[in-house]
């Protein structure tokens, strides 16, 4: 605390990312990273970048990147808009476009920055609880009497892991039209359908995604949105309000060429989906009730163990796993899907502290 800070700061809860340790050799199923690497075509495109251009500054508008995002998903580019991270576009969703006269609308249980991001920009919001099954139900949205200024969730929905089908989304979209949705996909790569295709007909549909998770890229720090072309263009004014540059050299020319390497994702999503179903059944058989996950992480519950400890458990044998001291879940832990050996060493930690 300092009489130097201003009176917003003095207000803010800051959001508290998953912990990246410092040491070696750990098992590592916290931040629902991607145990494989990018790419080989991303890094090549970022070596020859390094080698090429980083005197100059980047271009603002990263059109490179927009134009691949545009042809991979068959959209105009003018409905892309890329950030700094997922996180840096749905700040900017947040301040333009989601602070209305009437409160925003989310789950108890989803992403624990959406409420952060409320504390920083001013954003009333209230809580819609996820059934007891933890899914997201669209009728609770539907609600009569005074709706809400505008929704945001997660689908899949972090940190549960649970899918809403497409046509469940456009069932609100089509109920609720003068209501903006933002849909935070950032897992939608393994194993949900995504919503893109719906923002030609829904006007008040932005779609959110990241590179971090299924495109192996957590530490280039590449997210984008997808919407129609006003939508987008709020987003522009709030980042060009901000930071002219958010995406460097380096972010722009390895995303792009993620998108033109299309096989070798698949290929990664694919097997993190099957270490997924894998590792849902292991654990299944060593009791824990296991939700039904769309993401690169299960979200588990042990009836006869207290999560904390199991967390703190694992820890000891250097396995992280993430921990959530929240109401309503905390006695689960969400396990980020390693390679299967990761997996597997996981599997194994478990059984001797269960047994
Ligand atoms: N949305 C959700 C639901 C997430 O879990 C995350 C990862 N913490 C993000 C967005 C942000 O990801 P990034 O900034 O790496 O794109």
């Amino acid at each position: 605390m300092s009489r130097f800070w201003s009176p917003l700061v003095h207000t803010l809860t800051p959001y508290v990312p998953g912990e990246q340790p410092k040491l070696a050799n750990l098992v590592k199923l916290n931040t629902n990273e991607n145990p494989y690497g990018p790419a080989p075509e991303v890094l090549t495109a970022i070596r020859g970048e390094a080698a090429d251009s980083l005197r100059l500054y980047p271009d603002p508008n990263a059109d490179r990147l927009k134009a691949a995002i545009a042809a991979y998903h068959g959209i105009p580019p003018g409905q892309v808009f890329v950030g700094n991270g997922s996180d840096e576009v749905l700040a900017h969703a947040f301040m333009g476009l989601l602070k209305q006269p009437r409160p925003l609308w989310f789950p108890d249980i989803t992403y624990s920055f959406y409420p952060v991001y409320c504390g920083l920009y001013g954003v009333d919001y209230a809580l819609v609880p996820l059934a007891e099954d933890f899914s997201i139900r669209v009728d609770d949205y539907l609600a009569p009497g005074e709706g809400p200024g505008a929704i945001i969730f997660p689908n899949p929905n972090a940190p549960t892991g649970r899918l809403l089908p497409l046509a469940e989304i456009e069932r609100l979209l089509a109920s609720r039209p003068d209501c903006l949705l933002v849909l935070d996909e950032a897992y939608v790569d393994f194993g949900g359908e995504s919503a893109i295709p719906l923002v030609a007909r829904h006007p008040n549909l932005l779609v959110v995604q990241t590179l971090s998770k299924s495109r192996s890229l957590a530490g280039l720090r590449v997210g984008f949105a997808v919407g129609q072309a006003d939508l987008i263009e709020a987003l522009e004014r709030v980042k060009n309000s901000f930071n002219s540059y958010p995406l460097d050299r380096l972010a722009i020319a390895g995303a792009a060429a993620s998108f033109e390497a299309d096989g070798y994702f698949r290929d990664t999503c694919a097997r993190v989906v099957a270490s997924r179903e894998w590792l849902g059944a292991e654990l299944t058989a060593l009791g824990f009730a296991v939700l039904p996950s769309a993401a690169n992480f299960v979200f588990v519950r042990h009836p006869g163990r207290d999560a904390a400890e199991l967390a703190a458990a694992l820890r000891s044998r250097g396995i992280i796993v993430r921990h959530f001291r929240l109401p309503r879940i905390d006695q689960h832990l969400r396990i980020s899907i390693g390679t299967r050996e990761e997996c597997q060493a996981l599997v194994s930690a478990l059984q001797e502290i269960l047994a």
